[in-house]
């Protein structure tokens, strides 16, 4: 029996054990499991020191260990250090190695929009975590130009630094909401990286409805609800949108490729595994 886990403090709510269920019954695996293990920062140490030589196969981080988890691995992929957020963990012979698959996942979502990054104008609201994977993503596509908008400006910075060390080509900016609406309408593709408008204070969002245009893709990397405020205003300009449950699936199915090898996305139904999310999001 292979044993997986998501490692997190709150996860009541969490979408992942019926994600990761639903991708072993579409590969027919009977023998894997998967559960929530809730940890808070102290207790870290002593769960890697028996996860280390057994007790589960591998983990996915979630908040608000994405970052603390790092100097407890053996090895950490490059791009993952570079960010500094690993959300999956690989168990090989007693070793730990650490990656990103939000980055994955979101390079996978936005793909599959038609979207080609290359010589694009990308706006970044936030710069936590999941704006530095975006951001990389971006860096790495060859984006024209990214603004950065954040609340802190010191995480903006590092979102901006990380942009500059994956590709100097890449003119990023960091602006404030007032300066991005002079430039909004260069931008091809807006991503909402912040919380702000996940379930439950859905009446908040991250931008003025203003800068939507109907050029624009509207992409939230927030996936509950489904359809966020800052959605639902993008769709009301005649933007076009796209939600954050293709970018969850995804990187659940990147991590099973790291527990598991082989090349699962290519051969999984990934709208099937989407719709079995929205029935559980309902
Ligand atoms: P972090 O805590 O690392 O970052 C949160 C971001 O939201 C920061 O930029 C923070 O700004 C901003 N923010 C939070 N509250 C406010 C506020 N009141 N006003 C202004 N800005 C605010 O979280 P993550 O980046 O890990 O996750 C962010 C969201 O993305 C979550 O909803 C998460 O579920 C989702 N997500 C979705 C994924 C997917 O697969 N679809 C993958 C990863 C994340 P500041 O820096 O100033 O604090």
């Amino acid at each position: 029996m292979k044993r997986f886990a998501l490692l997190g403090e709150t996860l009541g709510h969490s979408l992942s054990p019926a994600l990761h269920k639903a991708i072993y019954r579409q590969l027919e695996i009977d023998d894997a499991s998967y559960r929530v293990v809730e940890l808070e920062a102290h207790q870290l140490s002593s769960f890697f020191t028996g996860f280390r030589v057994g007790g589960f196969d591998g983990v996915n981080i979630t908040l608000p260990h994405k970052a603390t988890v790092i100097p407890m691995l053996d090895e950490v992929d490059s791009k993952a250090k570079l960010i500094n957020a690993v959300n999956c963990i690989n168990r090989v012979n007693n070793k730990l190695t650490g990656y990103n698959t939000d980055l994955l996942g979101f390079a996978y979502s936005l793909r599959q929009q038609g979207v080609n990054i290359e010589d694009k104008t990308f706006a970044v609201l936030g710069a936590g975590g999941g704006a530095q994977a975006v951001a990389a993503v971006l860096a790495e596509g060859n984006a024209k130009e990214i603004f950065i908008l954040n609340r802190s400006a010191e995480r903006a910075a590092s979102v901006k630094e990380n942009i500059e060390k994956l590709n100097a080509d890449v003119v990023a900016s960091i602006v404030s909401d007032k300066e991005f609406s002079d430039h909004a309408k260069s931008v091809d593709v807006i991503v909402n990286t912040t919380s702000l408008g996940m379930s439950p204070d859905t009446k908040e969002t991250p931008i003025n409805k203003s800068v939507f245009h109907s050029n624009m893709l509207a992409f939230d990397i927030v996936y509950n609800p489904r359809q966020t405020r800052f959605l639902k205003e993008a769709q009301t300009q005649g933007a076009a949108t796209a939600n954050g449950i293709q970018m969850l699936v995804a990187q659940a199915v990147f991590s099973v490729e790291i527990w598991m090898g082989g090349n699962i996305v290519t051969h999984i139904d990934m709208n099937a595994l989407t719709r079995d999310i929205e029935k559980v999001l309902k």
